[in-house]
């Protein structure tokens, strides 16, 4: 069955109609999609399909008994999609105002020292604004269950950024870090996903 969402002026998703193959497609999907598409799309494809700012569609597993919660459905489609999320990292290490890094922690070959000069301050107070307390870092309980793999290593941990919508590491940084983070709390990770739905690329 795949299931149709659509953002409320809440932030939050709400259900607005069903589809069994087989049967027709309702207007609400025709709306978005001609029917023959949604008909030739696999289910595979159609999951975390999120087509404009404001409509998710996804795929409920009826074979196994369970409506899962669009908690569980809406993750950012960069966790779900490792050439997405590759291709929003390269672009958030490439582009000149974003400039995401340093590639190895352990060796950041004056990465520091270029992003302090950036922000008129000292190597030491760079190295307190990591992906780790960014507005944008998303490590609330419903994005780790929405990461594919481990999130923790030695340096630190892996969360969402909702800025340039690929996985950070909290041990790294970037030119638009802000203030204010991580986000820890369901209700705020909803919230950010709903002002971001808007594009793909960093
Ligand atoms: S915006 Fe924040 S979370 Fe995203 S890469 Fe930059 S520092 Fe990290």
């Amino acid at each position: 069955m795949i299931v149709l969402y659509e953002l409320g002026e809440d932030n939050l998703y709400k259900e607005i109609d069903r589809w069994v193959r087989g049967t027709d497609v309702p207007e609400s999907f025709e709306a978005i999609l001609p029917a023959d598409d949604w008909e030739e799309m696999s289910d595979d494809r159609i999951i975390n399909m999120i087509d404009g700012p404001y409509v998710v569609a996804s795929y409920v597993d009826e074979s196994a008994g369970e409506d899962r919660e669009l908690a569980e459905m809406e993750c950012p489609a960069a966790t779900q999609d490792v050439a997405l999320n590759t291709r929003n990292r390269n672009s958030a290490i490439q582009a000149d105002h974003i400039q995401y890094g340093p590639l190895n922690v352990d060796e950041p070959a004056g990465y520091w020292e270029d992003i302090a000069d950036f922000w008129d301050t000292s190597t030491e107070a760079a190295q307190q604004s990591k992906c780790g307390n960014c507005v944008a870092f998303d490590v609330s309980p419903r994005m780790d269950d929405c990461m594919p793999g481990p999130t923790s290593d030695d340096d630190g941990r892996l969360g969402y950024c909702h800025m340039h919508k690929f996985k950070c590491h909290s041990a790294r940084s970037c030119r638009t870090w802000a203030k204010g983070g991580p986000i820890e709390d369901d209700e705020t990770s909803y919230e950010w996903q709903g002002k971001d739905e808007g594009g793909e690329t960093a």
